[in-house]
């Protein structure tokens, strides 16, 4: 990829021109979001005292009628990752309902109603991440009514000024290995984008259990990664705001 350099007071002086350079530096202005979806147990039994390590935070879509479920988090849990972790926690609809399948009444249940629940159990209510990535201008229009983002399932180049209804991510899948999922990152960072969010569902010792697993090895490589170039790490809110 080239870069086109083009110093003037330079080019004036010594009659240098403009010249062509590898861009190979990194930018370090890219940002790296994580996110999960489905309240899964192994976010926190498993991903988040990885995360603890670095000091980096998350934001964790929670479809609400799984929580205090088996092999789900519990609202307790949700407030440690919070309190402790810095992590956001945001809404996923009640049942994770795929909305455009569903009438506007049941879709304005699902997603007033997840938000009503994490308000009065004082967690954070901010975003909001499409079931499955689907939506029509319908509920859409009810998703901006009750949250202040959308995250979609889409992966796309993000470039600054984000668009806060139209963020997309790269979900990771059990045959990415760190590798891929890192090579997304240092895409991101080669493209000048302003973040690269990626999404998590479990943490699996065994990812063969499910197609959106990743071990905690690959995880701790990936965290290790994101440490050693001294990315910056922030929820969704976070980088909303500061971008
Ligand atoms: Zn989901």
């Amino acid at each position: 990829m080239f870069k086109l350099i083009c110093t003037l007071s330079i080019a004036l002086i010594l009659g240098y021109g403009c010249q062509y350079i590898y861009d190979s530096e990194p930018n370090h202005e890219t940002v790296v979001v994580f996110t999960f979806d489905d309240a899964h147990s192994s976010i926190y039994t498993e991903a988040f005292p990885l995360m603890q390590k670095y000091g980096f935070p998350a934001t964790n879509y929670v479809p609400i009628s799984r929580l205090n479920t088996e092999d789900h988090l519990t609202v307790e849990e949700l407030h440690i990752l919070e309190e402790k972790g810095g992590w956001e926690t945001g809404g996923h609809t009640v049942h994770h309902v795929n909305l455009p399948q569903t009438s506007i009444e049941e879709a304005e249940q699902e997603i007033a109603g997840c938000k009503e629940f994490l308000k009065d159990h004082n967690l954070q209510h901010r975003t909001f991440a499409l079931p499955s990535g689907h939506a029509n201008e319908e509920t859409l229009s009810i998703i901006k009514k009750h949250f202040s983002s959308i995250r979609g399932s889409e992966d796309f180049k993000v470039t600054c000024p984000v668009d806060r209804y139209s963020l997309g991510y790269y979900y990771a899948c059990n045959t990415d290995g760190s590798e891929k999922i890192i090579g997304r990152i240092l895409r991101g960072m080669a493209n000048h984008e302003c973040v690269v969010i990626l999404g998590f569902h479990y943490i699996y010792a065994d990812k063969s259990l499910h197609s959106r697993a990743v071990t905690p090895q690959e995880f701790s490589e990936i965290l290790e990664f994101i440490h050693e170039r001294n990315l910056k790490v922030k929820t969704v809110s976070q980088m909303l705001e500061e971008l």
